[in-house]
């Protein structure tokens, strides 16, 4: 026989094709059934090449049916080809498919978040280097004497790194190529170095021992488990972890550590390369297609053994993953909000019991689920309650801004620009923080009242002076400030309103002349690269004053930043969304810990209109107990998460009628269904809290059910029995919303 890699039972059903069922990355729950070709035994997990309608597309085998099985009636095709890259292993498939059950997204759609295209990758440039001859040239310029010499003792170089080591241009070496004197080799791929457990381990502290041993025993233990390392900011929740993944590289497992923004992963590759020699492998969207594509396969053959990335590198194809890390695991910024509504920290979670392996989430200021999870012992929980080296913690102060009012159009107090130049007066850092970006959240009419709203939104443009334009931060609608009032015609009457960093950097450049600032805002920053500079920067001092946004609030270490001075503490808290509390209180909580991390003691200054807000008296009073106590408390009586369950069906269309009257047609249904154990309870539909976005109306269902009821079969019950939106309508299921 031709074939030995043919399996007996493909043997004994010689003539008739295996028969696989393959998922393609379409918006498209079903599968579709094909033959396999004669020639090549496909697995589960397979990416093939099918032919649907009139072209061929991608897709991956999803079951092989049993021998001898038909499919009714219908001619098959056949599967085209399989693509020599890994196939999607077993752990995954399953993932894929718990989220799709658990999200009601498509299962195609679902897969298109693990699935890279093979096709669609830049072809790849060979590693070239090149190597003496050992003939000489016909000519013997000292540039060319010089490089020669830099080549002696080394095999090969790269024609790049010759030329920098004999200071010559690349046209030198370009030359002895073309005399004969250097040629080129093609290298083969040198496997990326594995990260060293033993490399530089910490001398932790008593703390940190004692959880870090607790992390290693649960990971060697080699089983599912969820631990909350819950630390205090600097309290070296990093140190701990790192044991964790030292562990697991001796077992010879993978691990993934999850971050919630490229900005943090910066400073942690520095600091992991520090710690086990090398960088871990870096997954984001600003990584190059080959780069990905590599990581992608030594994730499949278990050569990458670190991976740190945000939500997305959760579905790398890990052949054996021994510990996943969430780090900051509280961050809004791990739910996806679009296409697939998941989130990542709970994913992970599922993903490690799929994988059977230990998961740890850090944080200085838990999420409220994995606090009453931990209280009630479902997940470990290590507590890291001082800082590090006998640090302390920031002192905080509140200044009450009814009282002390800035001057007008002006947003420091004085009580903040005095301590300011204290800190500035003994050398020490000081971070302005604001969360608003541009220039203005407002910008209007003096002489008519006229407001710039965005015409696709119900939303205000923000004034970017930067960026020259008026940006609605929903839609990225941008238009140039106009010199006149478009609806009054009125010349120089535009002003703007409400303070945002790009105005608050103004500000402190009047206050403080020649002290150097910088600004940092995603917008204004140019690219990971850049932003890792300028972080670097100011860890190293060369800025006095820092101006941010929540880029600069979390995880960073500046060690020479004492003072951090929050500009308007009360701006998450008027919302109307039941987390706005604990979302301020985490946020306050993270960039006033970014004070006093290196030698000096630090301080942080909160401006707020409401002092006695739970949020400030816990945070002031330093007791955050207290705090997560009665939150909890009202989460319970409100049956929110994790007491209950809440999931929000959103329906988006052009046309406002047309919508809400789908909404009520959901409603209705919503209604009429079996509600089987009573509980569950149909809100709205109501507008959604931002009523139109990029030109669609939105209203919005919420239901809510206790912990242990089938929300998802009651939602997909609700779905099928709504006759089809009207064309254009589009109907988004989001369960667990973050924000309602
Ligand atoms: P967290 O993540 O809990 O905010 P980090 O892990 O960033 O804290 O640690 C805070 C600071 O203390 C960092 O500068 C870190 O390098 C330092 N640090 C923590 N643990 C140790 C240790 N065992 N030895 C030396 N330095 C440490
Ligand atoms: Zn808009």
């Amino acid at each position: 026989d031709q074939k030995p890699a043919l399996a007996a039972h493909d043997e004994a059903q010689a003539g008739a094709p295996a028969i696989v069922d393959v998922l393609a990355p379409l918006a498209l729950d079903m599968v579709w059934s094909y033959l396999a070709p004669p020639d090549l035994a496909l697995a589960a997990g397979d990416i093939v090449r099918i032919p649907f309608g009139s072209r061929e597309a991608i897709g991956v085998v999803w079951a092989v049916h049993p021998p001898g099985a038909t499919v009714g009636g219908r001619k098959l095709k056949t599967v085209s080809g399989r693509y020599d890259v890994p196939s999607l292993p077993d752990g995954l498939r399953t993932l894929l498919d718990w989220i799709a059950r658990y999200t009601l997204a498509p299962r195609g759609q679902v897969l298109r978040l693990a699935l890279r295209h093979p096709e669609k990758l830049p072809p790849e440039a060979p590693r070239v280097a090149v190597a003496a001859t050992g003939r000489l040239p016909a000519r013997l310029t000292p540039a060319r004497r010089r490089a020669l010499a830099a080549l002696d003792g080394h095999d090969a170089m790269s024609r790049k790194g010759l030329a920098v080591a004999a200071g010559v241009s690349l046209a030198v070496i370009n030359g002895l190529i073309d005399d004969g004197s250097l040629e080129t080799r093609v290298l083969p791929d040198t496997p990326a170095p594995a990260p060293d457990p033993e490399f530089a381990p910490a001398a932790l502290s008593d703390g940190q021992a004692g959880a870090a041993a607790s992390l290693r025993a649960a990971v060697a233990d080699g089983q599912f488990g969820v631990t909350l390392i819950e630390g205090v900011t600097g309290s070296g929740k990093t140190e701990v972890f790192f044991e964790a993944i030292a562990e697991a590289l001796r077992q010879g497992r993978q691990a993934l550590v999850m971050m919630p923004e490229i900005a943090l992963t910066a400073q942690f590759l520095d600091r992991f390369a520090a710690r086990f020699g090398v960088r871990p492998a870096e997954w984001h969207s600003g990584v190059s297609p080959r780069q990905r594509e590599r990581i992608h396969a030594g994730a499949a053959s278990g050569e990458i053994q670190v991976v740190t990335g945000a939500r997305s590198a959760l579905f790398l194809p890990f052949s054996k993953l021994g510990l996943i890390v969430v780090d900051e695991e509280h961050e809004a910024a791990y739910k996806q909000e679009d296409g697939v509504h998941y989130h990542a920290r709970d994913m992970a979670v599922v993903r490690g019991r799929i994988e059977r392996c230990h998961v740890a989430l850090a944080s200085a200021t838990p999420s409220i689920e994995s606090r009453v999870n931990a209280m009630r012992g479902r997940y470990g929980h290590l507590r890291l309650p001082e800082r590090f080296g006998q640090r302390a913690m920031p002192r905080l102060s509140a200044i009450d801004l009814r009282k002390q009012a800035p001057p007008k159009g002006r947003w420091l107090s004085a009580p903040l620009v005095e301590a300011a130049r204290e800190t500035l007066a003994r050398d020490e850092q000081a971070l302005f923080y604001l969360n608003r970006r541009g220039y203005a959240p407002l910008t209007l009419c003096r002489s008519c009242g006229h407001r710039f709203q965005c015409p696709n939104c119900s939303a205000s443009l923000v004034e970017h002076r930067f960026r020259r334009a008026l940006i609605c931060h929903h839609c990225g609608h941008a238009e140039r400030r106009p010199d006149a009032c478009p609806a009054c015609g009125e010349v120089d009457a535009l002003v703007p309103a409400g303070p945002g960093v790009e105005r608050l950097a103004e500000e402190v450049a009047a206050l403080f002349p020649g002290v150097p600032a910088i600004t940092l805002s995603s917008d204004l920053a140019g690219g990971s690269e850049r932003m890792r500079k300028e972080l670097d920067a100011v860890a190293a001092g060369d800025f006095r004053i820092i101006i941010g946004t929540q880029l600069v609030a979390k995880g960073h270490n500046f060690p020479r930043l004492t003072l951090v001075g929050v500009v308007d503490a009360d701006v998450g808290l008027a919302t109307g969304d039941p987390r706005g509390a604990e979302r301020t209180f985490q946020m306050l909580q993270q960039v006033t810990g970014r004070a006093g991390r290196g030698d000096a003691p630090g301080r942080a200054i909160l401006q707020t209109h409401q002092p006695e807000h739970p949020v400030m008296t816990a945070l002031l009073s330093g007791q955050s107990e207290r705090f997560y106590a009665e939150e909890i408390a009202a989460r319970e009586a409100a049956g929110l998460a994790p007491f209950g369950r809440l999931a929000a069906i959103i329906v988006a269309g052009p046309d406002r009628q047309a919508t809400e009257a789908h909404a009520q047609a959901l409603a209705r249904a919503a209604h009429a269904a079996p509600n089987a154990s009573g509980d569950l309870v149909v809100l709205g539909p109501a507008e959604a809290p931002l009523a139109i976005v990029r030109g669609m109306h939105r209203f919005r269902l919420l239901i809510k059910s206790a912990r242990n009821t089938d929300l998802q079969g009651f939602l997909r019950a609700v779905l099928a029995a709504t006759s089809a939106p009207a064309a254009r309508i589009r109907v988004t299921v989001d369960v667990d919303p973050q924000s309602f």
